[in-house]
């Protein structure tokens, strides 16, 4: 049998991610492959550590696009920064802290676990009391926006309070970079790791990070080799790093990176402050119309994420149904809820560039009809013109 060309249908993604993507940055995937150690290409490379900087907003100089998904991305952070027979203070809200625990645990290091109610926020008081009752802990780590639950955390308060404690803070920004505020030197990061896929709206793949000066002397002092041969960052400035002799390390998804280089111009030209204001924007009339079909969100106002809206499912629905028919009918993809949440919440994203108006009254229409066609015990028709209310406001 012959195999065809793959032709994807066009959908709009409006779940935790991928996002729709830009055009522009297919266009720019599609542009010739050149050598990784090409001079155009190493010129390409610098800069997109600029435009990162300035995504991340830190001057750290060890910042830059890893090969592979944001979940590298945190395994590269846990694998330079924890040894074995430390201690790592994890806080977990959601799967992605889940996910930090086992990292740490596959490090030879000890967890030592603050696990908060699935849709809160991490709690400082309980990190304070954590770090008072383990004064030999190294690290804390958390994540700043949780995918699985819609729930941002205070990661300022949190970094400083790691550091009043002599702890260096790994911070999983995948879901929030460029859609929430977000501010790496201000803050005092030390380790982040983001995604692309995301608010950044380019294709998978890829993930950000970047590495603060505590962070790269811990990893230059280290007893032990970091156990990634890999996603050891002594090895990745080789080929990244600023006066990097641009050895080989791994060949580049020159590609990718085309597209992740165009994506940052893009958000470059819109400004940050202003992507994080539209993330707000369309989150505030997505709200207006979920609530006058009488849906709830599941996580509080003060720390709900614009970006990633965990809506409760009306009684009785089958949440399964809705999102094949929003799918199949629609081309409409939305998020099922994932962990403990799955059949309690779907999750709507508005990352990057699908966090737009005609995408916020699309889904609303469409879940409205698929939701009123099926009996379900919502307020019908009256969304779509509640976010259009909200929007003229
Ligand atoms: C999506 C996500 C990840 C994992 O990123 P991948 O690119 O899927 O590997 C990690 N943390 C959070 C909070 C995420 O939302």
């Amino acid at each position: 049998m012959a195999i065809s060309s793959f032709h994807p249908p066009v959908r709009t993604l409006m779940g935790p991610g991928p996002s729709d993507v830009n055009p522009r940055i297919l266009e720019a995937m599609s542009r010739p492959t050149i050598g990784h150690l090409d001079p155009a290409f190493v010129g390409m490379m610098e800069e997109t550590k600029a435009l990162l900087q300035y995504a991340f907003q830190t001057e750290n100089k060890l910042t830059m696009p890893v090969s592979a998904p944001g979940s590298a991305g945190m395994e590269m952070c846990f694998v330079n920064l924890v040894e074995p027979g430390e201690k790592v203070i994890v806080c977990q809200n959601g799967v992605f802290g889940m996910r930090m625990k086992e990292n740490v645990e596959r490090c030879g290091a000890t967890p030592i676990m603050i696990e908060e109610d699935w849709g809160k926020p991490v709690s400082p008081a309980k990190l304070e009391e954590t770090l008072q009752a383990n004064p030999d802990a190294s690290v804390v780590a958390f994540v700043h926006a949780e995918t699985s639950t819609g729930a941002i955390s205070d990661a300022e308060t949190l970094v400083k309070l790691a550091h009043q404690y002599d702890c260096l803070a790994i911070v999983d920004a995948v879901t929030s970079l460029a859609g929430s505020p977000l501010k790496v030197d201000e803050w005092e990061i030390d380790a982040i790791y983001s995604g692309t896929q995301k608010c950044v709206s380019c294709t998978p793949g890829i993930s950000p990070v970047s590495f603060s000066e505590r962070a790269i002397n811990k990893i230059q002092n280290r007893k032990t080799k970091v156990q990634s041969w890999f996603l050891d960052l002594n090895l990745v400035m080789g080929y990244w790093g600023s006066n990097a002799q641009r050895s080989y390390h791994h060949t580049a998804p020159i590609n990718s990176l085309y597209g992740f280089h165009e994506a940052l111009v893009i958000l470059q030209e819109e400004g940050l402050e202003n992507s994080w204001e539209r993330h707000a924007t369309n989150h505030n009339a997505l709200k207006a119309g979920v609530e006058a079909m009488g849906l709830s969100f599941f996580v509080d106002e003060a720390y709900r994420l614009p970006q990633l809206n965990a809506v409760t499912i009306p009684e009785g629905v089958d949440e399964a149904a809705v999102r094949s028919t929003l799918l199949n009918s629609y081309n409409l993809e939305i998020g099922a809820g994932l962990g403990s949440m799955a059949g309690k919440i779907w999750r709507i994203g508005l990352m990057g560039f699908a966090s737009n108006e005609t995408n916020v009254l699309n889904c609303l229409g469409a879940l409205d009809a698929v939701l009123s066609e099926m009996g379900a015990d919502i307020r019908s028709g009256k969304a779509v013109s509640a976010a259009k209310a909200a929007y003229s406001e």
